[in-house]
Formats: C-alpha cells, structure tokens, sequence
C-alpha cells in the first residue's frame, strides 16, 4: 500500500482549487492503507463533503435496482463509506488500516447493511418503515451548474408498478385466491433427504408455488392484464422543478409516486440532483470560484477583462493602473455568485483567482533585461564568501523515477523508517 503514499504526494501538483491553494498544506495525507479511499474514487485527504459526494454517485450507480449483477461492489461502496463518513472510524483506519477497523470491534467487523446505510443516506426511512410502506425508489438527475443558476423545469420517464386495474390488484378474479396446494399454505416446503444408513435431514426452502406467499391464483383464473403479478410497469412522466439557487446532492421528492404494491402505501420518488461540473465556475456554498490567466504586464499595469455569466450577461472588471495583482491574489465581485434557494433575488459573490502567467526564458534579449531591471524594484546583494558552497540548481520532478524508487525503498522497510515519514508529514 506504500504506493497510495506517493500518489498522494504528486495529487498537490495538479492545479487545485483556490482553496487548496491559499490555504498552508492541506494535507497530502499520509494514510496506512488508501483501499477504502480507492473504493470510492477520492484521496486520503478528502473532505467529508467529497466523500458524501462520491458515495452518492457510486451507491446510485451500483444500487442493485439499477445494477444487479454488482452487489458485492455495492456492499464495498457501502463499507468504505460506513468507515470513511465517521470521523472516529476514519481516524482508526488511517492509522491501522483495514485490520485496526476489524480489531476495533468485537473481533469482526461490524458493518451495516448496505442497504440500511442507502436508505439512511437517501432519507429513505429505517427498516420498520419499510415493511407498511412500499419502496422508495431514488433517482439521479443530472443538472449543469446554468441551470441551478437560472432554475429549469425537467422531465423525467420512470418505469414504476402501478396495482393492476384490471383484476384490483388480486391477481385473479375475486375469490379466485387459494390455499397453496403444494406447502398447504405454510409458504414453506419441507423435503426429506437421506445422509446416510438411517439418516435423514429434513432441509426447509420457500415454496416454488406460491413464493412463499401461502396462496395462489388457480391458474385458470389468472389476471390476464397482469399475469397474476397484481400489478403492472407502466411509464410515466414527472416534471421535475429545479429551483434557482438548489445545489448538488440536493434531493426532490415526489411523494407516494414509488412503485405500489397491494395493501401498501406506495413509497417514494426521490429525485437526487447531480451537478455536472462546469468549465469556468466552481461553486462553493453560494459563492462562485473562477481562475482568470493575467499577463505579467496586465498584473503589473493594469487591465480590463470580460466574463461571462451563468446567465449570458457579460460582466467587465478593471484593475487600475498602478495596481498591482500578484500570482494567487483573490479578488471578488459582490452579487454575482449563487442565487440563494428561496430567496434569489440575493447572490452570494463571484470570486475570482488571478493566475500570472510569467514569459518564457529568453524572451528579452540579453540588453534589453537591463533596460527593465531598471525598471523594476532593486535586486538584493548578496555576498559570497569562500567558506559557501557554490551549488548547481535543477528542475525539480516529484514523478522522477529515482525519487519515486528510493520513497518505495523507504517504505517497504516494515519498522522504524515508515514511523519516521509519518511523523513528519503529521
Ligand atoms: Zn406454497
Ligand atoms: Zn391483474
């Protein structure tokens, strides 16, 4: 697992968020074991938004509604969010790894039942519910970051099971229901095997019949609308109202529209928004984020510069001459972030993150750099002197291949060097 380690160390170079950047060290995090972040497609230091985040996309992608052949990927989507989500169970594992979450229990782990973790993620009520109620069935709409901006109105196709018209949901015609010839109406079989001279084990399983349910429809009475399913899959359409200012993850529910079943109260209809990431805005909260490239002589003499709205206005905004933008500096426009849910007439703010793009070497020749020096703020002196060490500076790769050998050297080595790495990126 060393190697999660260096992948972490590169994950800074990529150009971050603002965030990520202004803020000191946000921790490439050194972790025993990134399985469980691997699981679901984050790094170690992911934030516990990012993490719901990721859980979100999986559990729905992999539910067995929509994904049956993946339940062992649905249970260990299940697993490492289970662990990654609390902060207790998080601490344990990245200091011990999947074995310190076993051991941290009553020997076994202890985990939830994904489906439980789901519904509970979902708001999708606990098991008691479940049984008076029918299934709530949650779906994903994806949504671009314009149409949270100015709202949108959707429509949506679901395949849902309506109670058959026909036969009222019995399966038959009236009366038509009875015992279960085959279990008697135990919606059990018991079969008798012989294991040996004068042995016999008597093995239960659910009656073929009847599935268990104790009765049938003769099936000469048999619904025809239905085949004595009691209901049927209809399509149907739901508009979806996205609201102006709503944001990712943010759910819509659509009450009593799940799947019927009889003597059921029909669940629910959960619509999840799923916002597409756009090419320009980031949005934190109701703040909007963006980088904007500078020239070296714009940041140093000023600039004007377009942008264009989620709403296809086009703003200006000006750095006066004799201002000066620094590489990295955040600056921001007032009410031209978000609009805020329920209340859109407010924004939040637009920030903006100036990227300075410096010339290429030798872009000056050599007897016109003294011309801009002069320019420019005086350099600093330095005084060398004969006891300093005169030294060659180089590019610097953290992907290299000799640097990435020697850290996988280090850490192979079970005892005391890894302590030390840990230690120091603590
Ligand atoms: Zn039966
Ligand atoms: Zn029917």
């Amino acid at each position: 697992m060393a190697r999660g380690g260096s992948q972490n160390w590169t994950s800074g170079e990529s150009e971050g968020r603002p965030e990520e950047q202004t803020t000191e060290d946000t921790g490439d995090k050194m972790v025993k074991e990134t399985q469980y972040y691997d699981i679901l497609g984050v790094k170690p230091s992911a934030s516990p938004e990012e993490i719901k985040k990721a859980y979100r996309k999986l559990a729905l992608k992999y539910h067995p509604d929509k994904n049956p052949d993946e339940g062992e990927k649905f249970k260990l989507i299940s697993q490492a969010y289970e662990v990654l989500s609390d902060p207790k169970k998080r601490d344990i594992y990245d200091q011990g790894g999947e074995q310190a979450i076993k051991e941290g229990g009553s020997g076994s782990p202890s985990f939830s039942s994904p489906m439980d973790i789901f519904d509970m993620f979902f708001g999708g009520g606990g098991r008691m519910a479940r049984e008076r109620r029918g299934k709530n069935v949650v779906h994903q709409l994806s949504v671009t970051l314009e149409d949270l901006y100015n709202g949108v109105t959707k429509k949506l196709a679901l395949q849902k099971n309506v109670i058959c018209e026909k036969c009222e949901g019995i399966g038959g015609k009236k009366g038509s229901v009875e015992k279960c010839p085959v279990c008697k109406g135990r919606g059990m079989q018991i079969h008798i095997q012989q294991i040996g001279p004068g042995m016999v084990q008597q093995i239960q399983t659910v009656c073929i019949e009847c599935k268990g349910q104790g009765e049938r429809i003769n099936p000469k009475d048999r619904c025809e609308s239905c085949n004595g399913a009691k209901v049927i899959r209809e399509k149907k359409i739901i508009e979806v109202h996205v609201e102006k200012g709503m944001k990712d993850g943010q759910k819509i529910l659509f009450h009593g529209e799940g799947d019927q079943e009889p003597e059921l109260e029909p669940g629910d209809v959960i619509i999840v928004l799923d916002q597409k990431d756009h090419s320009v805005f980031q949005r934190r909260g109701h703040d909007l984020i963006m980088k904007m490239k500078i020239q070296l002589s714009e940041a140093l003499c000023g600039f004007k510069k377009m942008i264009k709205t989620l709403d296809d206005r086009v703003l200006v905004i000006t750095s006066k001459s004799g201002e000066v933008i620094k590489h990295g500096d955040l600056k921001c426009v007032r009410n031209e972030g978000m609009p805020i849910y329920k209340s859109p007439l407010e924004k939040g703010i637009l920030i903006i993150q100036f990227l300075v793009i410096f010339p290429e070497k030798h872009w000056l020749p050599q007897d016109k750099l003294s011309q801009l020096e002069a320019l420019l703020p005086p350099r600093q002196k330095v005084r060398i002197t004969e006891d300093m060490d005169q030294v060659e500076l180089k590019e610097f790769n953290p992907n290299e291949q000799n640097w990435r050998q020697h850290r996988e050297a280090y850490e192979e080595d079970d005892d005391g060097p890894r302590a030390g790495v840990q230690c120091q990126t603590a």
